[in-house]
């Protein structure tokens, strides 16, 4: 007896799928990969603009 379900889901797979999870999880997943990436660039780009902002406050003096 296959077992071919969605591990996550447990939608009933196509006989002969390749994957362990059906195609709607499997885009859900890749979007969730991709909405990582997009908070992990979010949070190093404010922690870059935090750290300019501190180098600049501890060096920049234009006057004098
Ligand atoms: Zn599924």
């Amino acid at each position: 007896m296959e077992n071919n379900v969605c591990k996550k889901c447990r939608k009933p797979l196509p006989e002969g799928y390749k994957h362990k999870k059906c195609e709607s999880c499997r885009n859900a997943q890749v979007q969730g990969v991709k909405n990582g990436l997009k908070a992990a660039a979010g949070v190093a780009g404010a922690v870059a603009s935090f750290a300019v902002v501190i180098v600049t406050k501890g060096k920049v003096n234009p006057k004098k």
